[in-house]
C-alpha cells in the first residue's frame, strides 16, 4: 500500500500524545471516478442506441420506413410502473407476464443492485442521473457553483419523491391480479412504451415548460430531479436501506479536513456522521475501493 506518514510542524507546544492524530496522506491514485464516468458514458450511449432502434421500430408501423426486425426489450427499463405491475402479477399468479416482461426483470435487477451496492445504480448506470450531473456541471461552469437549497425548504421538497412513489405503490397494490392482467392486455397497456416515446416526440406546450423547468432546476441545483422528484430513486433508496453495506467514517483516523463534505453531491454532513445511511443519490455508495476522496482513507 502506498501511504506516507507525516508529522506536522506547527511551532506550538506539542499536544499530549493521546490527543495527537497521525496525518496519513493517501498517495496511491484513485481511479474510481474515471471508472464511474466510463460506466455512465457506456450506459448513456446504450440507452440512446435503444431509444433510436425503438424509434425506427415504431416508425415502420406509421408508414414506409426502414424495416427493423425486432423491438429492443431493453426500452422496458423505462417502464418502472409496468415493472411494478408485472411483479405483483407474477407474485399473485406465478406466471411471467406476457406484456412487457423485461420491465419486471430490469426492475428486479436494479432493486437487487440497490440492495447489494446501495445507490450504485443511480450513480453509475442511470442515464437520467448522468444527464443531471452534466447539467449541474454546466451550472458550475456558468455560475461557478450550484445552489444549495436551504434546509427548511430542502427537507419538505425531498419528501415529494416519496409521495410520488407512495401514489404509484398504492395504485398498483390496490389492483387485483385480474385487474392487472386486464390493464396489461388493454390497448393502452400494450403500447405504454410507444406512448412514452410519443410524449417526447410530440411535446406539447405543457411538456416543454415542465422539461424546461427540470433542466433549469438541474443546472442550478445539483441532482434537482434525483433529489426531489424521482420516485424510482426513492424506491431504490428504500432497497438500499436494507443493504448490509454502509459507508463508515472512523472518527479516530479523521483529520477533520472536510473534504468528504465538499465532495458529497448529496450535501450530507459526512464529517459529522459515523455511519452514512442516507437514501439520497450519492456516488460513493459502493464498498471500498469506490469511495469518496478522503485523504486518510487506506485501501
Ligand atoms: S434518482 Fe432517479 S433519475 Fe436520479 S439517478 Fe436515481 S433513478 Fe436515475
Amino acid at each position: 500500500m502506498a501511504t506516507m506518514v507525516e508529522t506536522p510542524s506547527t511551532g506550538q507546544a506539542p499536544k499530549p500524545a493521546a490527543q495527537k492524530k497521525k496525518l496519513v496522506r493517501r498517495i496511491d491514485r484513485d481511479y474510481s471516478q474515471q471508472l464511474r464516468h466510463l460506466f455512465q458514458g457506456v450506459f448513456l450511449v446504450l440507452n440512446l442506441y435503444l431509444g433510436m432502434v425503438f424509434y425506427f421500430w415504431v416508425r415502420q408501423f406509421e408508414g414506409p420506413a426502414h424495416r427493423i426486425a425486432n423491438r429492443p426489450p431493453g426500452v422496458e427499463g423505462w417502464l418502472p410502473i409496468a415493472g411494478m405491475m408485472n411483479f405483483k402479477y407474477w407474485v399473485l399468479t406465478g406466471n411471467i407476464p406476457p406484456v412487457h416482461p423485461a420491465a419486471m426483470f430490469l426492475l428486479v435487477t436494479f432493486v437487487t443492485i440497490a440492495f447489494l451496492f446501495r445507490k450504485a445504480f443511480c450513480s453509475w448506470l442511470c442515464p437520467v442521473g448522468t444527464l443531471s450531473e452534466m447539467l449541474a456541471a454546466l451550472g458550475r461552469k456558468l455560475f461557478r457553483k450550484n445552489l444549495v437549497i436551504t434546509k427548511w425548504l430542502d427537507i419538505p421538497l425531498r419528501g415529494l419523491k416519496y409521495l410520488l412513489l407512495g401514489f404509484f405503490v398504492w395504485a398498483v397494490s390496490s389492483m387485483s391480479a385480474h385487474a392487472l392482467g386486464a390493464f396489461m392486455h388493454s390497448p393502452y397497456g400494450v403500447i405504454t412504451d410507444v406512448k412514452m416515446l410519443n410524449f417526447f416526440r410530440h411535446l406539447n406546450q405543457t411538456g416543454f415548460i415542465v422539461i424546461g423547468i427540470l433542466v433549469l432546476g438541474s443546472v442550478l441545483v445539483q441532482n434537482f430531479w434525483c433529489r426531489y422528484l424521482c420516485p424510482y430513486g426513492a424506491l431504490l433508496g428504500f432497497a438500499s436501506l436494507l443493504s448490509p453495506l454502509r459507508i463508515r467514517r472512523t472518527p479516530s483516523a479523521c483529520i477533520d479536513c472536510g473534504k468528504c463534505n465538499k465532495a458529497c453531491p448529496a450535501n450530507l454532513p459526512v464529517d459529522k456522521l459515523v455511519t452514512i445511511k442516507s437514501m439520497t443519490r450519492c456516488w460513493c455508495r459502493l464498498p471500498t475501493p469506490f469511495r469518496i476522496p478522503c485523504p486518510v482513507m487506506r485501501r
